[in-house]
């Protein structure tokens, strides 16, 4: 049976094409039996960059059987895997996030972890390693789409000059213009048309554990944030829906502006806002709480929770 690379459920475009990208290098120039997978439906910016580069999409796994060998890749957190990761033989991860614990296995693996902005710069650097650069277009291409999605074209702060490197190689590898690239799928990742305010709410989502509270922290990344924040009576409605049904304690979605490289906290009750504004040392206005240069979960907004809701 064929390796299973996955990536973590609500598959954001990174979780999704390096695992495409590692697949390949398996497949191809290790001569690795390894099939791309993918946890959950493609958001708008990934279906868009798998059409353009035109990449079949991964096959949809819904659980981790008995036997099932996997490679994990974008995430090291047993909750953001599909059930059944403990049934399963983990042969190696990588990824870029802090290290959480939990996943277990009964042989040694390959861990390659780095604090950089992308899983996709990390396997471009291991296929460079090896002396890999003959890359097809669309593999080349659909790397370097995750760098800057991960990035939000460099302007996050997570973004290093590694990942910037990679992402000129593989441009010049797909002889794709980035600024063209990147408007083209920040375009698609801002239409929200068909979606509705639960889709909104967990595109991009993630639950934190904060001391003994659950955070959930749900981002979404858009050139049109109006669109979204014209919608405030819904969202709230359904963020205490969702607070109720999974028993978090605090649900937070941020509205990131990658034009404006702000952010707009939206939030449900006052606990949430008093929170939020200990957090960021700022109080909201009306309806919304605005952050300035505001854009990555990861190293700028659940750390300045966390912080508060720990104590
Ligand atoms: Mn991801
Ligand atoms: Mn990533």
């Amino acid at each position: 049976m064929a390796l299973k690379v996955i990536g973590h459920i609500a598959p954001d475009t990174d979780t999704v094409c390096s695992p495409i990208a590692y697949a390949w290098f398996l497949k191809e120039k290790k001569g690795i039996d390894a099939e791309a997978y993918v946890s959950g439906t493609l958001n708008k910016e990934t279906q868009y960059i798998l059409d353009h580069f035109q990449v079949e999409i991964p096959l949809l796994l819904t659980k981790f059987n008995q036997g099932d060998q996997v490679f994990i890749m974008d995430t090291n957190n047993p909750d953001e895997l599909l059930p059944g990761i403990s049934n399963a033989t983990i042969k190696g991860i990588i990824d870029h996030h802090k290290l959480v614990g939990g996943l277990k296995t009964e042989e040694p693996l390959t861990i390659v972890m780095e604090p950089i902005a992308c899983t996709a710069t990390i396997v471009w650097n291991l296929m460079k390693r090896e002396g890999v650069t003959d890359l097809p277009k669309e593999i080349a291409g659909v790397m370097l789409c995750a760098i800057l999605s991960d990035t939000l074209k460099f302007t996050s702060p997570t973004t290093t000059d590694v990942d910037r490197l990679a992402a000129e190689e593989l441009a010049a590898l797909c002889g794709e213009d980035i600024d063209s690239l990147s408007e083209e799928m920040f375009a698609a990742k801002s239409d929200l048309s068909g979606m509705s305010t639960r889709d909104i709410l967990t595109v991009d989502s993630k639950i934190f554990e904060f001391g003994s509270k659950k955070a959930r922290i749900s981002v979404l990344e858009t050139t049109k944030p109006d669109n979204a924040l014209a919608m405030l009576e819904d969202l709230r409605f359904e963020m205490t829906q969702m607070k109720n049904e999974e028993h978090s304690d605090y649900v937070f979605f941020f509205v990131v502006d990658i034009l404006h490289t702000e952010a707009h906290l939206v939030v449900a009750t006052d606990e949430e806002k008093e929170i939020a504004e200990v957090a960021f040392g700022k109080v909201f206005d009306q309806e919304t709480l605005t952050l300035p240069g505001v854009v990555s979960r990861k190293k700028q907004i659940s750390p300045m929770l966390q912080k508060v809701i720990v104590g």
